[in-house]
């Protein structure tokens, strides 16, 4: 489904990916596993056009998206739920949700449709619909990011450390609900530093580090390895 072919992409001079090849097949959760600055959110902004590669190609569904502007890249189905959030806090929830369905803006029948979808899984935001976003809890917050990107009805959703700055429990309900979602049907790429609990709910996986992908293999094969459990399990 997503295909970054030698991907490189720089900052000015400063080379933050280097030739990247990565791969999400339909249906997959992949998790992306790196540390603070490793190059996790550089991949993402990349595949959702916010960012040029330099060099190589960023293919989506057989098409070459990597010139591609970010509203078309959501238009052909990958929506991105970025770092830290970015919500409009003084907004209500509901208009939140309503903005990540700006694509079907003029179909307001599949508004009403993909609302009631988020609603489905995060009825505690039907309940605060009319509550402004900023005065939810930190994990209802994350809820409300994720539910505003599957507003747009992706086929690919990218989600970039939805764990951070919440609490074990939350977390775990979190991935949970992130697992149902792949279940459900729509690929995820998912970056984390929360390795063991991502490892967890995802098929494959990938380490990045300085901008290098490492290593990859299955959720499992990586659990196990050595390294992998030392750098980023802590086991
Ligand atoms: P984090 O979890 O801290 O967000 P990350 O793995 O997502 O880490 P990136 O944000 O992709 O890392 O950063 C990769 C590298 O690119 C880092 O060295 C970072 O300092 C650098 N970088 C990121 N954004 C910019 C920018 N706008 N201008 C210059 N350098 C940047």
């Amino acid at each position: 489904m997503l295909k970054l072919i030698d991907v490189s992409v720089k900052y000015g001079s400063f080379k933050a990916l280097h030739s990247i090849n990565l791969e999400i097949h339909a249906g997959e959760l992949v998790v992306l596993l790196g540390a603070n600055g490793a190059g996790k959110s550089t991949i993402f902004r990349t595949i959702s056009g916010l960012l040029k590669p330099t060099n190589g190609q960023v293919q989506f569904m057989g098409q070459s998206i990597g010139g591609w502007s970010p509203n078309r890249i959501v238009k052909s189905g990958i929506a991105q739920c970025p770092e830290g959030r970015k919500l409009f806090p003084e907004m209500s929830v509901l208009k939140n949700l309503v903005l990540g369905g700006y694509i079907h803006r003029k179909d307001k029948s599949a508004i009403a449709r993909s609302l009631e979808h988020v609603f489905d899984l995060f009825p505690v935001l039907y309940d605060k619909k009319e509550q402004p976003a900023g005065s939810l809890s930190g994990g209802q917050q994350q809820m409300v990011a994720i539910a505003r990107a599957l507003m747009a009805r992706p086929k690919l959703l990218l989600l970039d450390e939805p764990s951070v700055g919440l609490a074990p429990l939350v977390v775990e309900q979190m991935f949970l609900t992130i697992e149902k979602i792949n279940r459900d049907g729509t690929g995820v790429l998912l970056a984390e530093q929360n390795a063991f609990a991502a490892l967890q709910i995802a098929h494959r996986g990938y380490i990045i580090e300085n901008g290098h992908l490492v290593l990859e293999g299955t959720s499992e094969t990586l659990r196990d390895n050595e390294e992998v459990r030392r750098a980023y399990i802590g086991a």
